[in-house]
Order: structure tokens, then sequence, then C-alpha cells
């Protein structure tokens, strides 16, 4: 039944419509990370020990760093011309559908279910299963696994633990609870490869991300007593170095990581679109910032699509921050 006010299902209802559903499609969002990612294929690896056909779509192609997880070879932008209609699609952290790109056929939203962590989720499934104050969509993921009665074998705690390792920064973020810790210590022992992990996402770097990060650490400009601090990438730091949009993803964290600095902002400017990533200390609340010029996120973590020029962007982007107490 479809409900006329949005709503939160609990985890058992959930699972009922999961056990009702033959096919699943699950869907990442844009520039992925290993949240989206791996709270995807965690669930559907899931589905498919208990009998269910599974597809992932995502538009953009798997990022070199994650392209270790368990299923990621079957992830792909198109889908199968067989698919059945009442096909479910479980889109994966994301506060609103348009996250996952244009390459979607239109859905109704029966055939919609919305698994999410995020603050001011949009609950625009028939389905919604949101839990705000899980580090990630893999542990919002886990709450269905149980449910289900799945059982995490080493590929599905690898997913899972690539999530809560994403999310938290690799356990440094204040998401990082006991509760977290335990978990991630179960999935270790279901054989989830912790040490992989940290070398797929947060050691091995390109020489020309490197050079990448010393550009942008070279155009940093600071503000408020020092408080704020920003810098951009733009299509020239990129043909520069040999560097690619995938090369920039955890930057905002060394810009937010200066002594002093509380927010921090990094204005992506290529592939024909401004993307801005905000980061916070926790004494501003970014998501509120970044709600106010169209994007989303999390209190310390949030970001946003800037339509307009580069300094006009800057400029709002401030604006934005202070009206939130920068
Ligand atoms: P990022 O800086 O790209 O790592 O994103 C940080 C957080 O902000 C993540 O939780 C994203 O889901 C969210 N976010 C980034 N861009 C957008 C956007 N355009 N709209 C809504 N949320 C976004
Ligand atoms: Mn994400
Ligand atoms: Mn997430």
């Amino acid at each position: 039944m479809i409900e006329s006010t949005p709503r939160v299902g609990s985890a058992a209802e959930i699972a009922a419509e999961l056990r009702r559903r033959d096919a699943f499609v699950m869907v990442s969002h844009v520039k992925p990370d290993g949240d989206t990612l791996g709270a995807g294929l965690a669930l559907g690896l899931a589905l498919k020990k208990l009998g269910k056909r599974v597809h992932y779509f995502q538009q953009d192609p798997v990022p070199r760093n994650l392209r270790f997880l368990p299923d990621s070879q079957f992830v792909s932008r198109d889908l199968p011309p067989d698919l059945p209609d009442d096909a479910l699609f479980v889109f994966c952290d994301m506060s609103d559908m348009g996250r996952a790109g244009d390459y979607l056929p239109p859905l109704a939203r029966e055939n919609v279910l919305d698994v999410d962590h995020h603050l001011g989720n949009a609950l625009f499934g028939a389905y919604n299963f949101v839990l705000p104050h899980e580090c990630s969509t893999g542990t919002v993921v886990m709450h269905l696994l149980r449910e289900l009665g799945a059982e995490v074998d080493r590929d599905i705690a690898t997913c899972v633990l690539t999530t809560i390792m994403t999310d938290t920064g690799g356990f440094m973020h204040s998401n990082t609870t006991p509760e977290v810790l335990e978990l991630s210590a179960d999935l270790m022992r279901r054989g989830a490869n912790k040490e992989e992990i940290t070398e797929e996402i947060f050691l091995n770097k390109r020489v020309a991300a490197t050079r990448l990060l010393g550009r942008i650490v070279d155009e940093m400009q600071f503000g408020h007593d020092g408080r704020y601090c920003y810098s951009h990438v733009d299509d020239a730091m990129l043909g520069e170095t040999g560097a690619d949009g995938e090369d920039t993803e955890d930057t905002v964290n060394t810009l937010r990581g200066q002594d002093g600095v509380e927010v921090a902002a990094l204005f992506k400017a290529y592939d024909g679109e401004i993307r801005v990533s905000l980061r916070s200390n926790g004494r501003v609340n970014v998501q509120a910032a970044a709600k106010r010029l169209g994007g989303g996120g999390h209190f310390r973590a949030s970001g946003l699509t800037w339509n307009g020029a580069l300094a006009d962007g800057i400029a709002a982007v401030e604006r934005a921050l202070v009206a939130e107490g920068l």
C-alpha cells in the first residue's frame, strides 16, 4: 500500500517487502563513495543468497579505489531489458532521488525503497528506511539483514565495514560510537579485511592526486579570523597535475584540518559543473548551510551543486555559512 504521508517503515515492514519481491535494482548516487556503493552491494549480496535477482545501477563508473568490493564488477549504468515491472529500486545513501543522476527510467513510487542515514531525507519512496543516527547507510542495511536472518559472510562484512570506514573517516569522525566499533569488530571476525579497506580507501594515492592536493593547498584562502578555509579545483589544475575528479574526493578534509579552521569548503569546478564540499568541526551546521543552496548532507559534512560562476558560488556559500553561525 502506498502511504499518503511518507513515513519511515520498521525493519520488519521493509524486510517483509524485500521478501515479497523477486527482483531488485540497487541504486547508488553520482560520484559514488564507499557508503552508497558498499551499502547497495551488501544488501544485494544478501538478497542474492535468498535466491533473488539483483542488479546494481550507478550512473558513474566504479571509482578505482572501490573496485576491490565484491560484486562491484556487475555495477552498470544500463538496466536489463527484461526487468520485471515490480522490480524494487533500492536507493542507498541519498537524501533525494535526484542524487542518482539522469539515467534511470521514470519509476512508479511503489517500486522505490529509500535506505539512508541523511538528515532531512525527503522520504521519496513508497518505502523508506531512514535512520539518521546511524553512521553509514551500510549500518542501516545491517538492521535489514538481521531482520531477514541473512548470514553476514566475508563479502557482506567487507562491504559493510567499507561503508563504516568511509563515513567515519577511518573511525576518526564523531559518529564513531562504541556500538560502531563493536559492530566493526564483529565484521572483522566474519572476515572483513580492515587492512585492505584502509589501504584502498585511505592510504593508496596516485602521485597525481598528491600533486593536485599540493595545488589545492597553494590556493587556500582563509577568512573569519582563520576559522574558515576554502579552495578550489578546476580543469586547468587537473590538467597540470594529471589528476582527475576521483583524486579530489577527500582533500576537503585537509582544509578542515588546518589549525584553527572550523569550516572548510572545496569548490570543484570541472566536468562542466561546480560541486561544493563542506566540512565542519561540529560548531557550524554545514547541512543547514548546504540546504540553503539546494544541497544537503550531514551536520559536519555536506555538499551542493552551484549553478553559476565560481566567484558568485564562493560568495553565496560564505553567506550561507555566516547565516548558520560562521
Ligand atoms: P561530499 O563532500 O561530496 O563528500 O559530500 C558530503 C555529504 O554531502 C554527503 O553526505 C553527500 O551525500 C552530501 N551531498 C553532497 N553533494 C550533495 C548535493 N548536491 N545534494 C545533496 N547532498 C549532497
Ligand atoms: Mn555518500
Ligand atoms: Mn553515507
